[in-house]
């Protein structure tokens, strides 16, 4: 199992706050590959965070069988942060995270962007259901006077750590220091007595 963290950025132009709506029937697009063999599944795949396979608490959001080798992978969503994607942050190309997953032999190669995405004018005006499969986004803010658009839409997978991983490197760390301050204190100790520590 890889737990990935899916973050993406964009050009915003005139447009603040970028992010999916609020809306449960948000789906999230991805295209996937075999984690097995390495066969790239041709169909895009959705996931959508609010439904499961079953009513099982631990239960996937979505199960596939690879067409080629047959193994069976999923996708559990652990986290759907939906973080927007301010002016400030666009403008250093800084990514914000939108979702997180578990997935078990299958591994996300690309994330599609679809519809159902929402932002705001710098002027205050809403625009609720942005269509972002073309890969941009262009109107007029009546309210600001100014054009708006989005452009440059970039997202990325993130592997994160497992929390074993993380206990393990935090103990490696901690046995270094611990060498570390002992040869320090031998060599201390050797300068002071000229003979060497037991
Ligand atoms: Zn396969």
């Amino acid at each position: 199992m890889v737990k990935y963290r899916v973050l993406f950025t964009a050009d915003l132009q005139n447009l603040t706050d970028l992010k999916p709506s609020s809306d449960p029937t948000f789906t999230y697009y991805f295209k996937m590959k075999c984690g097995n063999c390495g066969e790239l599944a041709k169909k895009v795949i959705s996931v959508l965070p609010s439904e499961k396979v079953d009513d099982s608490r631990n239960a996937p959001n979505l199960v596939m069988k690879c067409k080629f080798c047959e193994r069976v992978g999923s996708v559990t969503v652990t986290c759907d942060i939906r973080e927007p994607l301010t002016e400030a942050r666009s403008e250093f190309r800084n990514s914000v995270p939108l979702i997180q997953l578990d997935c078990k032999g299958l591994d996300p190669v690309e994330f599609v962007f679809g519809n159902g995405w929402k932002a705001k004018s710098i002027a205050g005006t809403k625009f609720e259901d942005i269509d972002l499969s073309d890969g941009e986004f262009d109107e007029y803010d009546e309210k600001g006077e100014c054009p708006v658009s989005i452009s440059n839409l970039c997202a990325t997978f993130e592997v994160m750590m497992s929390e074993m991983r993380e206990k393990r490197l935090a103990w490696d760390r901690s046995m270094l220091e611990h060498q570390q301050k002992w040869s320090a204190l031998l060599k201390a100790r050797k300068k002071e007595t000229g003979s060497s520590f037991p």
